[in-house]
């Protein structure tokens, strides 16, 4: 490989490296936090304002309920023998009015008889699994129970029921009274939670019934039947722990439980690990891009920096800085290319060296300053002379030397004259130097059997020999 590539790719792997890993340590700190931050906050924050919300709820049908069950009208009317038929029924019609409360009852123990605002509906009956509340209630000691029940009479809507005692002057209990309100509305909320914070918020009630829940809730039934709610179940009835974490089919959940004491059920608030880690995966699936971005610009702004100075370099090593031509190095690889390709019969090759007559004798009159813009102007007449195929270049102090491939003697002799010409009568050169700038040229064609040095050494004779005959002259060797 080659060491450009190599610092290319040891770079964009170091930065690769770093960027993703990077983002998979915040992704991953992320998730931390982001589960730390339900479990610890949100969750919690949740079940409380459930909580507060149907405690709330809960306050004004228990205060009617406890009103109705110690009212003398009604408890005098349940031991004069539930004569007046009128008047219960007015009864619970105004308090349900009055309270806006969905519905009021009263069941009487000795007759079992059920009454509503609508008059007599039902008689309680032991072997009525609907009726069962009643018998159950009246086992209890508590004054009064709560119950969710989905009330086929009252068109089968959730109703919550508060049931009171009604008891005689010697505390003995002689009926049951209280009022149904509709949870349409904790119903709402409990779906609001789903839509606003994709939590799941859901009533458990003893035996591990999901009895209160939002129609977008995928779990039914008894949780001892929900995989991974199972195996915690024992935890969360103990509520030695409010905190769960657990996973079946579905998927993964953050659980967070409270008992109600009073509903006696247990508030499950929980949320699917998916609901968030897909939000997070998203800012790590954006930051992973940006990441790629960024190495894929710093690793093209590192290939277009090396390529730069490389190119620098290349220039650098193979141009002659003052004239811009190339320089003998440069020179000497295109001949040796040129050479080969000669050697293999493929072309001809043809070497010229120019020599500037006089030339120390420019620096000594009128400076270096102006010897390096003569030298300047003779490469510039030197390019307009040649084809871009030829290699012109500079060969030394104020000597260049060019290669022609295919040309014949002939026309080699006719290109240098007029090379001599050019710069003779060049007026840029003699208005610089106030007098005609010459040179002298050598010329010489490669024969077989000739080396490189051989055609050199050739031509830099012939070149002394132009001097030799009096300058500003071509001498073919
Ligand atoms: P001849 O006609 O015999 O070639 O005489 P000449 O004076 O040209 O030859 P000589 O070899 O005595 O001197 C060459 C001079 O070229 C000497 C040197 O100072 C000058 N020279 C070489 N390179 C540079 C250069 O880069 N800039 C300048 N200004 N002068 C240079
Ligand atoms: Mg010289
Ligand atoms: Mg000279």
């Amino acid at each position: 490989m080659r060491l450009k590539t190599k610092v290319v790719v040891i770079i964009a792997g170091l930065l690769l490296s770093v960027s993703i890993t990077g983002s998979i340590i915040n992704y991953m700190k992320n998730v931390q936090d982001t589960q730390a931050q339900l479990q610890n906050t949100s969750l919690p924050l949740s079940v409380d304002n459930i909580y507060t919300e149907i405690q709330q709820r809960m306050i004004e049908p228990l205060l009617v309920s406890s009103l109705m069950s110690h009212d003398t009208f009604l408890r005098d009317w349940l031991m004069d023998g539930e004569k007046d038929m009128d008047g219960i029924v007015r009864y619970l019609t105004e308090i349900q009015q009055k309270y806006d409360i969905f519905t009021t009852f009263l069941v009487s123990d000795k007759t079992k008889n059920y009454y509503h605002p609508r008059g007599l509906i039902d008689v309680v009956n032991k072997d009525n699994s609907a009726d069962a509340w009643y018998f159950r209630f009246k086992d209890q000691s508590e004054p009064y129970e709560i119950n969710l029940d989905h009330n086929a009479n009252l068109s089968d809507t959730l109703i919550m029921f508060i049931n009171y005692k009604v008891m005689n002057y010697k505390n003995e209990m002689i009926g049951v009274t209280g009022v149904g309100v509709r949870l349409l509305n904790i119903e709402k909320m409990l779906s609001s939670f789903k839509t606003k914070y994709k939590y799941d918020v859901y009533f458990v009630d003893q035996k591990g019934e999901i009895t209160l829940f939002s129609q977008a809730l995928n779990k039914r039934g008894n949780i001892a039947n929900i995989d991974g709610l199972k195996s915690i179940k024992e935890a969360i009835y103990k509520g030695e722990q409010t905190q769960f974490e657990y996973k079946n089919k579905e998927g993964e959940y953050l659980l967070n439980t409270k008992y109600i004491e009073k509903l006696k059920l247990q508030l499950f608030v929980e949320i699917d690990k998916k609901e968030y880690l897909k939000e997070l995966k998203k800012t790590f699936y954006a930051n992973l891009a940006i990441s790629l971005l960024v190495t894929l610009l710093v690793t093209l702004i590192i290939i277009y920096t090396i390529n730069i100075y490389q190119k620098q370099l290349v220039k650098m090593a193979s141009e002659d800085s003052l004239t811009g031509l190339a320089n003998r190095r440069k020179f000497n690889e295109h001949f040796e290319k040129f050479y080969k390709l000669y050697k293999k019969g493929i072309n001809s090759l043809t070497l010229m060296l120019i020599d500037i007559d006089d030339f120390k004798e420019v620096n000594d009159t009128f400076g270096h300053l102006v010897g390096d813009e003569a030298l300047v102007r003779v490469a510039e007449i030197l390019r307009v002379e040649l084809r871009s195929s030829d290699m012109v270049a500079r060969w030394g102090g104020e000597e260049f030397a060019l290669l022609f491939v295919d040309v014949s003697s002939e026309k080699s002799v006719e290109i240098a004259q007029k090379i001599c010409q050019a710069i003779r009568e060049d007026k840029v050169l003699s208005s610089l130097l106030q007098r005609p700038l010459t040179v002298s040229i050598g010329v010489g064609h490669l024969s077989s059997l000739e080396s490189q040095d051989g055609l050199v050494y050739k031509v830099d004779n012939a070149l002394y020999e132009a001097k030799k005959a009096g300058k500003d002259q071509v001498i073919v060797a």
